[in-house]
């Protein structure tokens, strides 16, 4: 049995019970096998195992109080990943369905999407299974000051950078900073995303889906294709769905649906970005209510939006809602290019029969790396105290994503392993990874 085969077997059996940190672990050491086998230093310094074990895991109670005085408990987790390349940054994610198998998972993946942006940051993520849905301010206030009052002991500027997720936006991040700035008496940039008023970057919010659309327009025009009148799909209707429609939009093409947990709207003439803002950022809505407005779209409950015929398919709501039959649907209606803005949305079989296939395809680590770009822009902004113009983030944002974009493409190929994207940017990841591990010695 060869080393990484070995390696993967062990991960397999010692964290049996999380299956989307398998899946993570899976996609990435299938991919930079050529790597580890073309250098012996990776198996002599035993970086696989070293890499899938995270420097540290913390799971804490969080106990609040809601609006009929019930004391409600939920968990908190936040994994520490492997901070080789900087402080540990990466989201906080708050669903039911949180669990250390999602943290982890999205917390290895965090590792790799860091290494691309060339900014010196480690990776992390954390979260709780607390649904901010339905609940009051006061609630929700609640549950984000009782949240920090346990992680603000493992955080701090230089150690852990936390950010938003899904359900982790403006408002939360707004309760989770205050919170840590009353305990630890000191003002500074220990959490990004923040409101502009007290030290957010400009071009954080719409960061993660205007960076989506960078990238993907660069792989487009690499690939002799442009993204001007082009009819494009898009699931999710949070921080990232929204951007990224935005951005679209202003590149010239057409979005046609967007979704939620409970349905998805089809609008052939095209998605209106501002009334989606008004429904879901200032009603907090659901999507089901934009047919009200606009008579001639279509709501349909469910998950299935993937049947409508597209020329680009951008996933932005969750891990896993990409599967196979959903591949085999955009092959047939002559989808040209996918694009993930959600975190792990295709399943590794779609994602193996799209590649087949010859589909140009930019997995999350590369193509959704613009949200964190921009949270380490907001930390050099807070270190130096000053603010930059929306047109210099914007810049700075652009230029990341297309070096992003050139290194997962130039990685590929030094491989021969021309166009496939996957292992392009696994193998780019890992290599500046593994060698700051290799020379910051057996820690
Ligand atoms: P939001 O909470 O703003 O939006 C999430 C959207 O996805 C909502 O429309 C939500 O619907 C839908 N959704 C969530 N869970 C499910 C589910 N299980 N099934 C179907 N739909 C679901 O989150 P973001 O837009 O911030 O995040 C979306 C994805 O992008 C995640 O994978 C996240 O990890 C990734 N990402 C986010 C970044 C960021 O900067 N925000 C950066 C990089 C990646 P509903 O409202 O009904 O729950």
């Amino acid at each position: 049995m060869s080393y990484i085969e070995e390696q993967l077997n062990k991960c397999r059996i010692q964290n049996s019970n999380e299956p989307e940190f398998i899946q993570a672990v899976t996609e990435v050491i299938e991919a930079i096998n050529i790597v580890v086998k073309n250098d012996e230093k990776y198996e002599k310094f035993n970086i696989i195992e070293r890499l899938v074990e995270p420097d540290r895991q913390i799971k804490f109670r969080v106990s609040w109080v809601d609006d009929n005085g019930n004391i409600q408990v939920n968990r908190g987790y936040r994994v520490q990943f492997n901070n080789v390349l900087g402080p540990y940054k990466g989201g906080l994610r708050f669903h039911p369905s949180v669990n250390m198998s999602i943290i982890k998972f999205l917390g290895f993946e965090q590792i790799f999407k860091n290494a691309l942006t060339g900014l010196p940051i480690g990776g992390g993520k954390g979260g709780a299974d607390f649904d901010p849905k339905g609940k009051s301010d006061r609630e929700i206030m609640s549950f984000c000051q009782s949240f920090m009052t346990e992680l603000y002991k493992y955080i701090g500027p230089n150690i852990d950078v936390p950010a938003g997720d899904i359900g982790v936006g403006d408002r939360e991040i707004g309760y989770l900073f205050g919170q840590y700035k009353r305990i630890k008496n000191a003002y500074e940039g220990t959490i990004t995303g923040k409101n502009i008023l007290f030290g957010g970057s400009l071009i954080r919010k719409e960061a993660t889906g205007y960076g989506l659309l960078y990238l993907t327009e660069e792989m487009l025009r690499q690939n002799n294709h442009e993204i001007m009148g082009k009819v494009v799909s898009i699931s999710g209707a949070g921080n990232v769905a929204i951007y990224a429609a935005e951005k679209a939009i202003q590149m010239g093409a057409k979005v046609v649906t967007l979704s939620d947990s409970t349905g998805w709207i089809y609008d052939e003439n095209g998605i209106d970005i501002n009334m989606i803002k008004d429904i879901k950022e200032i009603k907090r809505e659901r999507l089901s209510i934009y047919k009200k407005y606009r008579p001639n779209s279509k709501y349909n409950e469910g998950k299935f939006l993937w049947g409508i015929p597209c020329d680009i398919a951008l996933p932005c709501a969750t891990q896993n809602e990409l599967d196979l039959k959903s591949a085999e649907n955009l092959i047939n209606n002559g989808v040209v290019a996918i694009a993930e803005g959600a975190n792990m949305p295709t399943t590794l079989d779609a994602t193996k029969l799209l590649l087949s296939k010859g589909i140009l395809f930019a997995p999350a680590k590369a193509a959704n790396a613009g949200g964190v770009a921009v949270s380490a822009l907001e930390m050099s902004q807070n270190s130096i105290r000053m603010s930059w113009t929306s047109e210099e983030v914007d810049r700075k944002l652009k230029d990341i994503m297309i070096n992003i974009f050139n290194q997962i493409s130039n990685s590929a190929n030094r491989y021969g392993l021309h166009k496939n994207y996957i292992a392009g940017a696994n193998i780019a990841g890992f290599e500046k990874v593994a060698d700051a591990m290799i020379s910051q010695g057996i820690i």
